[in-house]
């Protein structure tokens, strides 16, 4: 017997997890199928948390190492890396098995096995055993994320030459790590093993990191990590690669044009994700897929098949965990007959290093490409007291305000504690807020917030502490 179900999800990261929990709120006949074995996809097991897992705890490696100059005298800090990553996969499992009791709570499906169309309505499970079940939906959403791309002939073995999946789960910590790709994933995992004590180098074909980010504020991050000794060869192209047993050789044109090798223990490829829509069978049943082999959706994320939607790394825009968690409810009530909605203009991102860079809205750069006239407010850490009394002064946050309206139209902050401080931002954006609302709301004292209350008053040229 054919089980029959009113929607099914394909895949259960954030995306798709979220979206089943929605859908069957709505009252929809669910089931959820992924193929991993652990719900949570990529964010849960191999992404957001055991990345954010491990910068936690190196960071804090780092700091008790030098908490002596701080006058606090610990004596010989040693670190215990096995520990470090035992405490990394007890987030991940704890999490991941959360997901699953919430998708029981909710009574949605659960089906472990790899997703393909057999038709428009009728999906192929293959489970861990090779057995096919088949499943009937009226409505599917695909929802399958994306996985790490390398470059040309290098293939990963997650021991020597790795994706961010090996770099989570490294047994010892290098003497030397080179980092192709100067993203927000080379540079988090970067900055966790230089921490515990790596050599580390970035190789990067821009002549800036972190693109697309603010260059102000791009340009300030290169400076700190440099300080913080991660070395940057930046305008530089990786040409080979070579795996021998004891050392790994990446030969890179840099700016100067000259063809130099860097020697070392192991390579972290970070140049991108690629999403998973090959195994899918979309070409038999005719979904489209642009340029990127991304799904093709509609404002409703319908693809070109009516009754196939598509959410999440899958689809166009940033791959970010929220981004698709947001896409899920839109998509679910969307089905329901309800207006889901997802405002593109409003999605933070975070670079979760020390310190933080967190950014909601436009840069200077795409205003300037739009031809919106707009005012700057920045305001340096340097003069907030929080970040003074906890010696945390690097960064600065800047507000981007239309010149006319005064409305708010981006904010770029770097500092500690920018990822949170980033969601009163996205707040006062989904209201439509003014600069001149900021400034003129009460921010606690002393705290970090203090920055953004005083960089909405650098828009209008009136702050009171610098
Ligand atoms: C190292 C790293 C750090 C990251 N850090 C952050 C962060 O801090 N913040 C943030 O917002 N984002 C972060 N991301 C990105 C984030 O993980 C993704 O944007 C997010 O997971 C996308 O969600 P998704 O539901 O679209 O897909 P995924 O999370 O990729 O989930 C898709 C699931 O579908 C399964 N699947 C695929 N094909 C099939 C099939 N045919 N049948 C059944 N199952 C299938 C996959 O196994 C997977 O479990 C990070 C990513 C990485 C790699």
């Amino acid at each position: 017997m054919t089980d029959k179900f009113q929607v099914v999800v394909i895949g259960g990261g954030p995306g798709g997890y979220v979206c089943s929990i929605r859908l069957a709120q709505l009252g929809y006949k669910t089931a959820c199928i992924d193929s991993r074995g652990v719900l949570g996809g990529t964010c849960l097991n191999v992404g957001c948390i055991p990345s954010k897992s491990l910068l936690n705890l190196s960071e804090k490696f780092y700091s008790t190492k030098h908490f002596a100059e701080k006058g606090i005298e610990v004596g010989h800090v040693k670190l215990n890396l096995e520990k470090m990553m035992k405490n990394k996969d007890m987030a991940v499992s704890t999490l991941t098995k959360g997901v699953e009791f919430l998708l029981k709570k909710n009574k949605v499906t659960y089906i472990k096995g790899y997703g393909s169309f057999k038709t428009t309505n009728k999906i192929s499970v293959i489970d861990n055993n090779k057995k096919e079940k088949i499943i009937e939906a009226e409505k599917t959403v695909i929802c399958t994320g994306s996985e790490s791309i390398s470059l040309p002939k290098v293939e990963f073995d997650e021991k020597k030459i790795l994706s961010s999946t090996g770099a989570i789960s490294l047994k010892s910590v290098p003497k030397k790590m080179l980092v192709i790709g100067g993203g927000y994933i080379g540079l988090e995992m970067g900055s966790v093993w230089s921490r515990l004590g790596s050599e580390v180098h970035v190789i990067e074909f821009l002549d800036h990191i972190t693109p697309g980010m603010d260059n102000e504020i791009s340009k300030e991050f290169l400076k700190i990590l440099q300080k913080q000794g991660i070395k940057f060869h930046l305008k530089s192209k990786v040409e080979s690669i070579k795996k021998t047993p004891k050392v790994i050789t990446v030969k890179i044109s840099n700016k100067e044009g000259k063809k130099i090798d860097i020697e070392s223990d192991v390579v972290l490829v970070a140049v991108g994700r690629k999403p998973n829509t090959e195994k899918l069978n979309l070409e038999k049943i005719g979904i489209e897929l642009d340029s990127k082999k991304r799904i093709e959706v509609n404002k409703k994320y319908q693809t070109n098949v009516k009754n196939i939607f598509a959410i999440g790394d899958v689809i166009k825009g940033p791959m970010l965990a929220h981004k698709a968690e947001e896409e899920g409810i839109a998509v679910a009530e969307i089905i329901d007959g309800q207006a889901g909605n997802v405002n593109y203009e409003v999605i933070p991102g975070v670079v979760y290093t020390s310190p933080e860079v967190a950014a909601v809205g436009k840069t200077e750069e795409q205003l300037k490409k739009d031809q919106v006239n707009y005012k700057v407010g920045k305001f340096s850490l340097m003069a907030n007291s929080r970040a003074k009394t906890i010696n945390e002064t690097d960064g600065f946050v800047k507000i981007l305000a239309d010149s006319k309206t005064d409305k708010v139209l981006g904010v770029h902050i770097i500092g500690a504690n920018a990822g949170e401080l980033i969601a009163e931002m996205s707040l006062a954006m989904e209201f439509g807020a003014s600069s001149e609302d900021i400034a003129r709301t009460c921010h606690a004292h002393p705290t970090f917030s203090e920055a953004i209350k005083e960089a909405a008053l650098a828009v209008d040229k009136r702050t009171i502490h610098s």
